[in-house]
């Protein structure tokens, strides 16, 4: 497998290269998702983990916005940094979570004055956890369709959005996430990335159903290497999302043994990963806990070939 490399590209490419054109040259394309660091410690350790990816080459890394825009500052200024201080293209997540129309205008600003073009728009998960109802800012948006349109209204932006091949917790089929997915494009999404995905089948569902309505918007999946089975359950389960059993039972198989619950949580990522490319997915979205080594290590298993 090869792909080409973005490392090449000039830094006036990077501030204009849509996040779909990239993707659709990889094809496939690889990219890193990343959390604001909180203290001097794991921002070190997440820099040695951009160095070391960085080499890889990806279209582009994303950096996350903390639950309730609580880490809206650490997200504007590392976005930046990676913009400024690598050859990677960054995009910053930004949701609606507490924030009036007015301060959505000005982070989306700063992130313009910054040269920061792509932004994964979202709705964000109700302050009080998921099982409180959702309940919008008193002078903020309701969803992520109102994100996307407010983001494109305000300049030059390459916009994606959330999609959930598990379905998302609120919604109650297969056919509402296909709509919510499709009301985002037509309101300007040009791409999506997935919520984890430990289901492939899921994910082939929910790309056929969206294509079989006439869309043709780019879903990209999201794989996380697990390498700790309680970090992914907790995750999956803050995210309301089911661990299907054929991936709980084989890590359950390996009880407390880390080393081997590690290396089979590579093994069901690298075999998700190759199913999917091999199904047609346009490229993979690493969650990379801000480490490289899992991700080093599955991206070495898929065989990918840099080609200059
Ligand atoms: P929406 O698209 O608004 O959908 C939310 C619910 O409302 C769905 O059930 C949908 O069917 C329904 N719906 C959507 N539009 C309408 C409408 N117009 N009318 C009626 N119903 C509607 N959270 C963070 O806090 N920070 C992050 O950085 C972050 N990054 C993420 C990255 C990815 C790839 C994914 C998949 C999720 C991420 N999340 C993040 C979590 C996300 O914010 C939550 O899952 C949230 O509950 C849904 O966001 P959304 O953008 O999909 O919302």
């Amino acid at each position: 497998m090869s792909r080409g490399t973005a490392s090449s590209m000039t830094r006036v490419e990077r501030f204009t290269r849509s996040i779909p054109a990239m993707v659709e040259a990889a094809r496939p394309s690889f990219s890193f998702e990343f959390f604001p660091p909180k203290d001097d410690a794991a921002e070190t350790q997440l820099w040695e983990a951009i160095r070391r990816l960085e080499k890889l080459s990806p279209s582009f890394v994303s950096v996350t916005y903390g639950a309730g825009g609580g880490t809206r500052d650490r997200t504007v200024r590392m976005t930046q940094r990676i913009l400024e201080g690598t050859t990677l293209t960054p995009m910053a997540h930004l949701t609606c979570v507490g924030s009036s129309v007015a301060e959505l205008r000005s982070v989306v600003g700063h992130y313009a004055a910054v040269g920061i073009r792509n932004i994964l728009a979202l709705r964000g998960d109700p302050q009080g956890g998921l099982d409180q109802p959702w309940s919008a800012h008193p002078e903020g948006l309701d969803h992520a369709d109102a994100l996307v349109a407010l983001i494109k209204r305000l300049g030059d932006f390459t916009v994606g959005v959330a999609a959930f091949p598990d379905g998302h917790p609120e919604s109650t089929d297969l056919g509402e996430d296909a709509a919510t997915l499709i009301r985002k494009e037509r309101a300007g999404a040009q791409f999506a990335i997935t919520q984890m995905v430990f289901d492939v089948d899921n994910y082939l569902r929910l790309r056929d159903e969206v294509a079989r309505r006439g869309s043709r918007l780019p879903i990209v999946p999201a794989i996380m290497p697990i390498t700790n089975a309680r970090q992914v359950l907790r995750m999956a389960e803050l995210a309301g999302q089911p661990m299907p059993s054929a991936v709980t039972d084989r890590l359950a198989r390996h009880g407390d043994d880390a080393a081997g619950v590690r290396a089979e949580g590579l093994a069901i990522a690298t075999e998700s990963s190759q199913r999917l490319l091999d199904e047609g997915a346009p490229g993979i979205h690493f969650i990379t806990m801000n480490r490289s080594s899992a991700t080093l290590e599955v991206f070495a298993n898929l065989g990918v070939r840099q080609t200059a």
